[in-house]
């Protein structure tokens, strides 16, 4: 069975693995660099980026995770998760890992209250609408040559991308009850090829 990590450092990990699960791989909480051997890849979730960096700079996370992305295995990055891999984002904190070439503004929707829901058509994922979470996200502001705009907001602003087996959204699919996203990345990391005309397996909130 694949096994795929869940940076369980901060933020909202246990939803990704709970979905993980839910499509048949098995998912691993990831605290130490010890935990990365042997993953099939890795997800980093949303929370709140400096915390993450810091606990990231604390756990001597961040070099063996840009060697797994170097070894081109899949990393999946959502909200602060993208932000963390972009290499260049408009504010000074927190240091992301540069592993994507996508900029990236935090918080580009306002605050907390200014969350919102949004349909969305993702490329790859069939015709039928994905309903977006976005928490205080981040919005890609450049898209590097490498990189690929899977899905953007009705004015334009890219929220998925793709890079090789990278990923990054700025919503959050582990909170709604869609495992697209989650069986496209399983696919990008060695498992069963994604099939848009699969019929859903939804999965219940956590
Ligand atoms: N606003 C957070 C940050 O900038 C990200 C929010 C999220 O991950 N839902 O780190």
């Amino acid at each position: 069975q694949l096994n795929i990590g869940v940076l369980a450092v901060q933020g909202d990990f246990a939803e990704h693995s709970h979905v993980l699960r839910s499509v048949g791989v098995t998912a691993t909480e990831v605290r130490l660099p010890k935990h990365l051997d042997g993953l099939d890849g890795l997800i980093i979730p949303g929370g709140e980026s400096t915390t993450l960096s810091r606990l990231m700079s604390l756990y001597d996370l961040r070099d063996p995770v840009a060697e797994l992305a170097a070894r081109g295995q899949a990393v999946w990055g959502t909200c602060a998760g993208m932000i963390m891999l972009a290499n260049e984002i408009t504010e000074e904190d927190p240091v992301p890992m540069g592993l994507m070439d996508v900029g990236v503004q935090r918080n580009a929707f306002g605050r907390q209250v200014d969350s919102f829901e949004q349909n969305l058509l993702i490329q790859g994922l069939g015709d039928r609408e994905y309903h977006a979470i976005f928490i205080r996200a981040p919005v890609i502001t450049r898209v590097g040559d490498a990189v690929d705009v899977l899905a953007s907001l009705p004015d334009g602003r890219p929220v998925a991308v793709q890079q090789g087996k990278m990923m990054a959204t700025s919503f959050h699919p582990e909170l709604t009850a869609d495992a697209r996203i989650h069986r496209y990345f399983v696919s990008l990391a060695g498992g069963p090829p994604f099939d848009p005309e699969a019929p859903l397996i939804d999965t219940p909130r956590v």
